[in-house]
């Protein structure tokens, strides 16, 4: 049974903490000796762990699990969950450098395109005055590239790592490397250092406040429907969790 208040949502735990709760878990886990995994976890990685027993356990592992996608938050209501709001990576990713800019946190920023990082954590110092940010790096490494990524990461001192390769490669390489990392906190950002350094628009403040925000990004990305077919898929395992287990 997990320690903390969670909810099951077919076989993931999610925290049940809003953003301020986040934020006073972060400042543990920053205190703490150790490297922590956190994973801002959607109704489509949440139905693809239920096919991947390794996924499903990275979650279930993990430090923190906050509710990045609407499905969550209305599945975990469904189930009669008390659940405040979506904690998004992208929130997440603004919300730690704001405080990170405050308490003289470190951060390093990996993942994206090649100069996406770099611009993303340009923004962010414009936006947060004082905020460090130690050093960044694109996702596209090949894997015999990892130990000297990794080296680099380590030498640099970051307390927190924002890591946005998407979901789940993200969480599968924190996963994989949290052993060999010397930062406390690896938080899975998804594609937010596209939407940060400015190469993709997030979606409007009317599609986010009517949680349609996957649809804005369907809408953009047709290609998305690929993963996004999962959605259906995650609502009827949902309520066949609700309805027909005894
Ligand atoms: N990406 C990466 N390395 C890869 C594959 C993807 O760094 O090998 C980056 C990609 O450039 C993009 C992000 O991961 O910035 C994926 O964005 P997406 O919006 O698909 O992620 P999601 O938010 O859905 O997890």
């Amino acid at each position: 049974m997990p320690e903390r208040p969670k909810a099951k949502i077919i076989g993931s735990y999610i925290d049940l903490l809003d953003m301020n709760g986040v934020m006073e878990k972060i400042k543990t886990m920053i205190r703490d000796p150790g490297t922590q995994q956190i994973v801002t976890l959607n109704a489509e990685i949440a139905y693809l762990a239920q096919q991947d027993q390794l996924l499903q356990a990275i979650i279930n592992s993990a430090g923190l699990v906050t509710p990045d996608g609407i499905g969550i938050v209305w599945a975990a209501r469904l189930l009669g969950y008390e659940i405040s709001n979506r904690v998004t990576g992208i929130e997440l990713a603004y919300r730690v450098s704001e405080e990170a800019a405050k308490q003289g946190w470190k951060l390093f920023l990996l993942g994206a395109a090649p100069g996406i990082a770099k611009q993303a954590a340009y923004t962010l110092q414009q936006i947060y005055p004082g905020l460090q940010i130690v050093g960044s790096d694109h996702g596209y490494h090949n894997a015999q590239d990892m130990s000297a990524v990794i080296e680099n990461i380590n030498k640099l001192q970051p307390d927190i790592l924002l890591v946005a390769l998407g979901a789940p490669r993200q969480e599968f390489w924190i996963y994989e490397h949290k052993k060999d990392l010397e930062v406390r906190v690896c938080i899975g950002v998804g594609g937010s250092l596209d939407v940060i350094a400015g190469e993709k628009k997030r979606a409007p403040e009317c599609f986010i406040k009517l949680n349609l925000e996957w649809m804005y990004r369907l809408l953009s990305e047709p290609n998305r429907i690929k993963r996004q077919i999962c959605l259906p898929l995650f609502v009827g395992q949902v309520l066949k969790s609700k309805y027909l287990s005894r």
